[in-house]
């Protein structure tokens, strides 16, 4: 089954009623305000669950699993990657597959554990099909998870892997390369920009950068790095 943009919007609650071909049961002009407002509200309880049922995007018909991220709710660290690979969505955990295990790798060095003190989230939710770059539409659809993610979990530094998830927290369209090497801030929280660990396997002359990156990383989260 496809889905057009009008289909999306519509489940989204943003397609004006003019534009719907067939008036949906019980639709509700501000049902995508009502729906960030609910997701703003929503207890670390019961926000995986949440994700879990979310039906405001496609991704919803051709998702194994959802990946709402894991990790420790209060945790100091929050590393935010762009979506579920097919071994996420197979078993519903972030980075898992080859990319995961790079990541792992970087945290080890980082003297940290993704069971401890370190969330790890994706910009998306579900896995888009094939693997491709996640459209405007999903990432908006998705956007109020990831900031009630941070909201509640409150880090002291957020490390976003690669372009997409850089995009959105900076709201800047820049290239890493460009974003690297100082520290940002997403709503008041230090922010580090780094490599995706896919990119990395591909172009391994980067991984000095991204260790370089990781060290602002450590130091901005031991409070020694100037902000
Ligand atoms: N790539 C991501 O960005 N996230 C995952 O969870 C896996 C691969």
């Amino acid at each position: 089954m496809t889905f057009s943009r009008d289909d999306v919007l519509a489940e989204m609650g943003l397609l004006p009623r003019w534009r719907m071909r067939v008036p949906p049961a019980g639709a509700d002009p501000s049902a995508a305000e009502n729906r960030v407002a609910r997701i703003a509200r929503i207890a670390w309880t019961d926000l995986a669950a949440d994700i879990e049922a979310c039906t405001a995007c496609g991704l919803c018909r051709t998702r194994n699993r959802a990946v709402p991220g894991v990790g420790d709710a209060s945790a100091e660290w929050l590393f935010v990657g762009e979506a579920p690979g097919a071994e996420e969505d197979a078993s519903g955990e972030p980075f898992v597959g080859q990319a995961g295990r790079l990541l792992d790798n970087m945290l080890a060095a980082l003297g940290i554990a993704r069971e401890r003190n370190v969330f790890i989230a994706n910009v998306l939710k579900c896995r888009p099909p094939n693997n491709r770059t996640p459209e405007p539409l999903e990432i908006e659809a998705c956007r109020p998870y990831l900031e009630r993610q941070v909201a509640l979990i409150a880090p002291k530094l957020i490390v976003a892997l690669g372009r997409s998830a850089a995009s959105l927290l900076l709201g800047s369209d820049s290239t890493i390369a460009s974003l690297r090497g100082r520290v940002h801030r997403y709503r008041g929280i230090p922010l580090v920009v780094t490599y995706h660990p896919a990119y990395l396997l591909r172009n391994l002359p980067d991984k000095a950068k991204a260790w370089e990156d990781l060290v602002l990383a450590r130091a901005t989260v031991a409070g020694s790095a100037a902000l």
